[in-house]
């Protein structure tokens, strides 16, 4: 699969250079470079190349010596930097650079530039070809582009080492298979790649013109790609598939049943099986199940099974509901496939995302045809979903590889399918519109897969999104309230008074605004634009007022703020009145009033529109996007009264400051949501399972059917039972709780954890996560346990501090030696199985924060109903989560390993006992570290 020299050449790719760098570290401002390669390819083949490797002014840190294998030893007799830029320079000077992530590359090589030889010519990035950027345009169906992974997936003989010269040669072999690629593309992916490269004056762009120019001589195929995944699942009746209807519950997961013959390592499990059954009777009583389910129990297998059998019996559709993403898709990529491969039953599945996940593709064909509008930034970041736009057959962005839409939201937005920009059965685009499909699919599903915040999206729209269902499945139920709070609940911040504006006039936009839209289409009709022209004038006069005095209260807003802690990296603090958020600030008044005025105008054009529709003439296209604009203006509007009429009763109101934000934003939840769920949600369900690992507190199901109001149902029909884990914890886990550490409440006690902490892995060499409460403990740990543990070579890796949850999990699971520190978002969901995780240590209970402002607010209104909210609030919530981190350590049945409590009031307070009781083990108090160190050393060397 070569490219031949006489298309090289008409490419101007007769030569170029690859280069690559090791360094002691990923941020060029502090870490410094180790290692230089680079190799010359000459027609096609490598003609030259060299490397120097560099003495650094700091050692290198060990994690550096373990990817690389470079040593400080090894680098003594070497130059420094300074002495060879000058020389390694000229290899760099003329002609086209390819790296991987150049970016990286060019920021050390820069610093070092202007610190040694600030007389050379910067290298002009323009020059630089980067073939992640290339990866993620080509094979946007892989889910990274490391090196690594691209080598693989491309079969190409060359193994990234982590060595400058050997990975210089990876990204130029890369690079080349990316060139043979990208000939073969279709010429319509061409053109919305040239699209969106219009007005680019880089070596990339240049590349995909020369395609261009060639690709109708060449005749080249496009090379067949793995396509994207189905968002449906259909099991429907076959002629070569046996259909019953007898099935029981034991024909699939039972001994010698259906799941036991297709997947291999399946076993009947007891609790697997007793759970199906009780949620099979659950369902054909019309009953609600609350079901605990233990780590090990096959929950999932436990619920779809007995929602397909029904399905031959009943026409109903039934709803499963998770809050992560992993489990959407273990259930739909995995599981309701292998059920549908196993069913003599027939049934259709659908996965249901939120409408934001899904590309528009009206407007993803009019920003190829405007790109010009768009800044070259938002361009470039839209050049990943160019192929994948092409090939997808569910427009769900999460698929696409090349593209991240939370990190790229900017471009995201521009096309994604957006209510304010839909024009439903007008559009032209809507035969083949992602997201008119999906959901034709999933009213017309058995099964429908969707998150917690559509369900309760759904809820509040009055059932608009997914339509008539009786039988909800929830899964990780214990997040409910949460879900529904947030789902529940209304934001306001700076950037939607702008978003507003933009779409109804915007400039520097693809989309350009509703009024100019109306302008165009009535152009012909003079009258009509006559008629509302003044509404228009009107409309257009009010918005940039609107956004200036909007500006003005978010600074208020700010300015009122007590400072923030150093501890949180966002600031939220309560308010109680409208006074205490806004002051006395003339500027909300302004702000009512141009909303008002918007909206009225809005409402005018409207209805005008509406009457001459009615005349019989012809429809504006841009009709729907008014009622959709005027829909958000009112809704707007409703949130800034609600914020600035005070009326703050039955809700939890603050403000919120994020780092990484410019402006504050002010949010408010229901106090309670159990009302709302029992009012809205279950009176509509004939059945209903609610599931999790997590539902009971020390034994009893009450807490959490309070918090979700299901002990509003008729007694008769709720049912809550817990089905225990097939592990033997006994035998699986040792709980140790430290009694001898200072109290978490104690200046101390950070340094005692990290002392205890240190001294448990400088003996004991296994996988090992600490879970912290909060980030400035996890620092404070992480700076010591550095010091101390990395001269053992133990490599740390600290939430926050060593890259995304994404990034850490992957060099944890692969570095045998390393601990990893991690917050909130490790208690639940981390699924690491075998030895790589022997040891989960817990500084403290995880009681929520208590200033947190929902929190504050459900413990006091806990605290007035029962006398008591600290114990009927903060101890169950955090029994919850620790359980649920608990619940990492034992994933497999082989898997064996020790929990290390470090929180003294486990044991010496009052409400201790309820968190051991709700543990599945009993502990082992150590009074010191000598006896916590013989407990471990005794439970290992058992092994
Ligand atoms: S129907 Fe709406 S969401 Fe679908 S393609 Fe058209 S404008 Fe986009």
């Amino acid at each position: 699969m070569n490219v031949s020299r006489s298309t090289l050449s008409a490419l101007s790719l007769e030569s170029f250079t690859a280069l690559d760098l090791e360094t002691t570290g990923l941020d060029s401002r502090t870490d410094e470079i180790l290692e230089i390669g680079w190799v010359r390819w000459n027609h096609g083949k490598i003609s030259g190349g060299g490397e120097e490797l560099i003495r650094p002014a700091v050692s290198i840190p060990a994690a550096i010596t373990r990817l690389t294998g470079i040593r400080n030893e090894d680098c003594r007799d070497r130059p420094m930097i300074s002495d060879v830029l000058l020389s390694v320079w000229r290899h760099f000077e003329k002609g086209i650079l390819v790296a991987h992530n150049a970016s990286f590359d060019l920021n050390f090589l820069e610093k070092a530039r202007q610190q040694w030889q600030p007389d050379l010519p910067p290298i002009d990035a323009r020059r630089v070809i980067d073939t992640v950027e290339l990866a993620r345009i080509l094979y946007p169906w892989i889910t990274n582009h490391r090196l690594e992974t691209l080598t693989r997936h491309l079969d190409i003989q060359a193994d990234p080492v982590h060595r400058a010269r050997a990975d210089a040669e990876a990204a130029g072999s890369v690079f080349m298979r990316l060139v043979f690629e990208a000939m073969g593309l279709d010429g319509s992916v061409l053109d919305t790649i040239l699209a969106l490269f219009d007005g680019s004056d880089d070596e990339l762009s240049r590349l995909f013109k020369h395609i261009r120019a060639l690709r109708n001589g060449t005749g080249m195929k496009t090379v067949s790609r793995r396509k994207g995944p189905d968002n449906r699942i259909e099991n429907m009746a076959s002629g070569n598939k046996e259909i019953r209807s007898d099935c029981s519950i034991s024909d699939f997961l039972g001994p010698k049943g259906l799941l036991e013959k297709i997947l291999p390592g399946f076993e009947c499990r007891k609790p697997q099986l007793s759970m199906a059954e009780q949620t099979a009777r659950a369902f054909r009583q019309d009953g609600f199940l609350m079901a605990e389910a233990g780590t090990g129990v096959g929950k999932s297998m436990a619920y779809l099974v007995p929602a397909v059998l029904r399905m031959p019996h009943a026409q109903s559709k039934t709803i499963i509901s998770t809050q992560t993403k992993t489990l959407q898709n273990q259930l739909f990529y995995k599981d309701i496939p292998l059920l549908a491969e196993t069913s003599p039953l027939p049934f259709t599945a659908v996965l249901l995302k939120g409408r934001s996940n899904y590309l528009c593709q009206r407007r993803w064909e009019e920003i190829i045809v405007n790109a010009g509008n768009l800044s070259s930034a938002k361009r470039r970041q839209l050049l990943g979903l160019a192929l994948w736009s092409h090939e997808t057959r569910t427009g769900d962005v999460e698929e696409c590889g090349g593209f991240h839409e939370k990190n790229q939201w900017d471009g995201w937005r521009e096309v994604n399918s957006d209510g304010a920009f839909c024009r439903g059965h007008q559009c032209p685009a809507e035969s083949k519109c992602f997201y008119a499909r999906v959901r034709r699919a999933a009213r017309k599903a058995s099964l429908v897969v969707i998150n917690h915040s559509l369900l309760f999206s759904d809820m509040a729209a009055g059932n608009q999104i997914l339509g008539e269902f009786d039988t909800l499945i929830v899964d990780e139920a214990h997040q409910m309230e949460r879900a529904a709070s947030r789902a529940l609940g209304r934001s306001l911040h700076l950037w939607m008074f702008y978003d507003l504006c933009r779409k109804i006039d915007a400039s520097g936009s693809s989309s350009a605004g509703v009024l100019n839209s109306l302008q165009k289409e009535l152009k012909r009709r003079k009258e009509l634009w006559a008629a509302i022209s003044e509404s228009v004038s009107e409309l257009r006069r009010t918005l940039q007022p609107l956004c200036e005095s909007a500006e003005l209260c978010f600074r208020r807003i700010e300015a009122r703020m007590k400072p923030a802690s150093k501890e949180y990296a966002v600031e939220k603090q309560r308010v109680r009145s409208v006074d205490e958020l806004f002051g006395s600030d003339a500027s909300t008044t302004d702000v009512s009033i141009h909303l008002k005025t918007a909206a009225a105008e809005f409402q005018k054009i409207m209805t005008r529109l509406a009457m001459a529709d009615s005349n019989g003439e012809e429809k504006p296209e841009s009709f729907q996007q008014v009622e959709t604009l005027l829909f958000e203006t009112e809704l707007l509007k409703e949130n800034w009264e609600f914020f600035t009429g005070g009326l703050y009763d039955g809700h939890v109101v603050w403000r919120e400051k994020r780092k990484e934000e410019k402006s504050p934003s002010v949010h408010s939840v229901p106090l309670r949501v159990d009302r709302l769920m029992s009012d809205y949600l279950y009176p509509r369900l004939k059945r209903c399972l609610l599931t999790s690992a997590t539902l009971s507190v020390a034994g009893s199901f009450d807490y959490m059917a309070e918090r979700l109001g299901l002990n509003r149902i008729e007694k008769d029909r709720l049912t809550t039972r817990a089905f225990g884990s097939p592990f033997h914890y006994d035998e699986q886990v040792r709980l140790i709780v430290a009694s001898f550490l200072p109290g978490p409440r104690d200046a101390r006690f950070t340094d005692a954890v990290a002392e205890i902490t240190a001294d448990i892995l400088s003996v004991h060499d296994r996988g090992t996560m600490v879970l912290f409460t909060s980030h400035q403990m996890l620092r404070g740990v992480y700076r010591r346990l550095v010091s101390v543990l990395k001269p053992f070579g133990i490599q740390i890796l600290g939430q926050g501090i060593d890259g995304s949850r994404t990034r850490i999990l992957d060099s944890f699971q692969k570095e045998r030696r390393s601990v990893l520190l991690g917050t909130s978002s490790f208690w639940e969901g981390v699924d690491i199985p075998g030895e790589a995780l022997e040891m989960l240590i817990i500084p403290k209970i995880p009681f929520d924060v208590p200033t947190d402002p929902v929190v504050q607010a459900r413990s006091e209104e806990a605290h007035r109903e029962t006398g008591n909210g600290f114990m009927n609030y903060s101890v169950p919530e955090a029994v919850v989560r620790l359980r649920q981190g608990f619940g990492r350590l034992i994933r497999k049945a082989g898997d064996r390993g020790s929990v290390i409590c470090l929180d003294n009031r486990m044991l010496m307070s009052r409400y201790g006992a309820v968190f051991l009781e709700s543990l599945p083990v009993n502990p082992v108090r150590c009074d010191s570290r000598e006896s916590l160190m013989e407990v471990l050393a005794g439970w290992f060397e058992t092994a």
